[in-house]
């Protein structure tokens, strides 16, 4: 496979933090062979969590995944939806990326609760003609879910197509049981999170005293 071939895989999400699962999903397909890198793209501030006491600020979140990153090769981060005013949606993103860098391939990886929701993206089915989505599943995920969310593809075992849209891949990884809202939980109720965060991302919580209020 030749380097033009190879993804830049965008990873999206609040982060809200960045949390072991996080990273170790993004080892597990750094180490797929057609895969170069793995960019994570922190959310700016929906407006629908815009109210919420226990969203961290942009600059927060984009801190603690770059202290998460930091020494992890072939990982980057990128503020393009932290610095537009607003909320950015994933297909103004992905446009702005591929005309920034044409020579890459890219592809986007979520999880398969957030891909349950796709059809309320804005422009969902324009964004799955881009770019090719890459759906994780997670240990509380049922099974079928995907078929139920795509009825119009046709699936090849763990490979949906249809007309006129790129690929959509189920990629079978073997996440952790950890989610930002249980570091939030925790957190408020005074309980350590070690191990469940790097500890770099512990130390920063800590200090700007995120997260104390569930
Ligand atoms: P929250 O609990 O607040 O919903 P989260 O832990 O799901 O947050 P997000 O920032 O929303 O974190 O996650 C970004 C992406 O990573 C999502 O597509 C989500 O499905 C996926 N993800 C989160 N945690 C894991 C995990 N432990 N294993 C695999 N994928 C995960």
């Amino acid at each position: 496979m030749s380097e033009k071939m190879k993804y830049t895989v965008l990873f999206g999400g609040t982060f809200n933090p960045v949390h072991c699962g996080h990273i170790q999903v993004a080892l597990e397909i750094l180490r797929y062979e057609c895969v170069d890198e793995i960019l994570f793209v922190p959310a700016g501030t929906p407006p629908w969590k815009a109210a919420d006491n226990n969203l961290a600020s942009a600059d927060d979140r984009w801190q603690m995944v770059a202290l998460a990153l930091d020494g992890c090769p072939g990982m980057g981060l990128t503020d393009l939806e932290l610095v537009r005013d607003g909320y950015s949606y994933t297909l103004d993103t992905v446009r702005v990326l591929r005309d920034a860098w044409p020579q890459k391939n890219f592809c986007f990886l979520l999880g398969m609760d957030a891909m349950a929701g796709i059809r309320f993206w804005y422009g969902f089915e324009e964004l799955l003609s881009l770019i090719p989505f890459w759906v994780m599943t997670r240990p509380d995920t049922p099974p079928g879910i995907l078929e139920q969310v795509l009825p119009e593809y046709t699936v090849s075992g763990d490979r949906f197509f249809c007309s006129g849209r790129a690929e959509v891949r189920r990629v079978s990884v073997s996440p952790l049981m950890v989610s930002a809202t249980m570091i939030r939980e925790r957190i408020g109720k005074g309980q350590a999170v070690t191990g469940l965060v790097p500890e770099a991302v512990a130390d920063y919580i800590r200090d700007r005293g995120l997260y104390i209020h569930v």
